[in-house]
């Protein structure tokens, strides 16, 4: 009996199996005529978006096409959200969970090279200094994408069962000094009003294989940090090191000792760590030993477990190896995001939703990487899963493709559409109508 059982039991699962594979990815046919109406508009937002890049906390014209059109659509819309963000509100017909969905909106100080005709001319202050601007992180495709899913999204209300918030957010790329990156700044300004999402969802353009995203579970982006330190000396001859304490020795012994932290006190499995010195100074003149060296630097890490006990370390090799030569050495941390970190369960939810849109092979698992995303701070107060879609030419291998915040660095237009079809297919698994 059990035996039978058990063969009745696994033919009907290869029956399910079989059934399931020859079953065509993608949506029902009222929003797969939404999407596809959709996509023209969705390009040209993106090519409007990229011709007029705004940095962060300025994007002042980008905000207004961004509520224009969440307006269009019959959103309940809240601009000036952390200065110059947009939050749109759907509220479905029908009753059910909460979700939002995330779209970071500035533009970097970089000079656009290539010869797109929609090509960035922009140009503006950074820093005191004449920059050229350009989205070089794909932030005009995250914004384009997520206007068309509310587009969508919109044309669909009476069966939405739940609300879905559109966050259009600002300044992703580093907080002013002194002040809050966007999605921290939205948080503090109450971005959700009245409403608890049960979820949250963001995705990045990236170099990858167009038609794919991917997706990884737990830690997925590093934290990130800025290192101040002062070392100081005391001044003397270039010929009489003797006479004084030499900081520029000390501080290449800094360096060096700091290297030591990531490859031999962390994990190097369970706590990637990378300390990078991208600034050293001090000195005037070839024989004088200076009095103090400035030194800045960045550190990334993974586990956020591990954060306070590296910034120990961090903080014991620097007052130390300076200590052993007789200087002081004055150490300060900034805390510039905390890692994204995708909860294992709701990213498998949230992956096997994207395969029902995608396809299997078109929803890839792949690896950390270091860089940041300041989507980590929603991802504190809503449980948020973050991903990337692969943004290269064809027949451009990710090795070859420009990085992210390069003046080349390029998106296949054609992948917005997967990026799309991947950001419906995690909302309207929360808030869809039930097949
Ligand atoms: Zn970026
Ligand atoms: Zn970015």
């Amino acid at each position: 009996m059990k035996y039978f059982a058990s063969i009745a039991l696994a033919a009907s699962f290869l029956f399910a199996a079989s059934a399931a594979a020859q079953e065509q990815p993608g949506f029902s046919a009222p929003i797969e005529t939404q999407i596809q109406s959709v996509l023209p508009r969705m390009i040209a937002w993106r090519r409007d978006f990229h011709q007029n890049p705004e940095l962060s906390y300025e994007e002042v014209r980008t905000a207004r096409v961004v509520a224009a059109h969440l307006r269009s659509l019959r959103l309940e819309v809240r601009t000036g959200v952390a200065q110059t963000g947009v939050v749109g509100v759907l509220r479905g017909g029908r009753p059910g969970p909460v979700i939002a969905l995330r779209a970071d909106m500035d533009a970097l100080p970089v000079t656009e090279e290539g010869d797109l005709p929609f090509r960035s001319r922009a140009r503006g202050r950074y820093n005191g200094q004449d920059v050229g601007i350009m989205h070089a992180c794909g932030h005009d495709t995250h914004m384009a994408v997520l206007m068309a899913a509310a587009s969508v999204l919109a044309a669909r209300r009476e069966e939405i069962a739940g609300t879905i918030i559109f966050v259009f957010q600002p300044s992703e790329e580093g907080a002013p000094p002194g002040g809050l990156g966007g999605a921290r700044r939205m948080l503090a300004e109450n971005v959700f009003g009245d409403l608890q999402p049960e979820a949250m969802f963001g995705l990045h353009a990236w170099p990858g294989e167009s038609g794919t995203i991917t997706m990884v579970p737990g830690p997925f982006m590093a934290g990130s940090d800025r290192l101040d330190i002062t070392v100081t000396g005391s001044q003397t001859h270039g010929a009489q090191p003797h006479a004084g304490i030499d900081p520029i020795v000390v501080s290449s012994q800094i360096v060096n000792a700091l290297q030591t932290i990531p490859s031999r006190q962390m994990d190097a499995v369970r706590s990637p760590v990378i300390v990078t010195i991208g600034m050293i100074q001090g000195g005037v003149r070839y024989n004088i030993i200076p009095q103090t060296v400035e030194m800045q630097g960045t550190i990334r890490y993974l586990n956020p477990e591990t954060r306070e006990d590296l910034y120990t370390r961090i903080r014991r090799t620097v007052a130390e190896t300076a200590a052993a030569s007789g200087a002081t050495a004055q150490v300060t941390i900034t805390e510039n995001a905390i890692p994204t970190v995708n909860p294992p369960a709701l990213l498998s939810r949230a992956r096997a939703a994207a395969v029902r849109a995608l396809g299997e092979d078109r929803v890839r698992s792949g690896v950390p990487v270091m860089p940041a995303e300041d989507f980590a701070y929603f991802q504190q107060a809503v449980p948020g899963v973050f991903f990337f879609y692969g943004v290269n030419p064809p027949g451009v291998t990710t090795e070859e493709a420009a990085p992210n915040h390069n003046p080349r660095f390029f998106v296949h237009e054609p992948a917005m559409e997967t990026a799309l079809r991947a950001m419906l297919a995690v909302a309207l698994d929360r808030v869809g109508a039930p097949a």
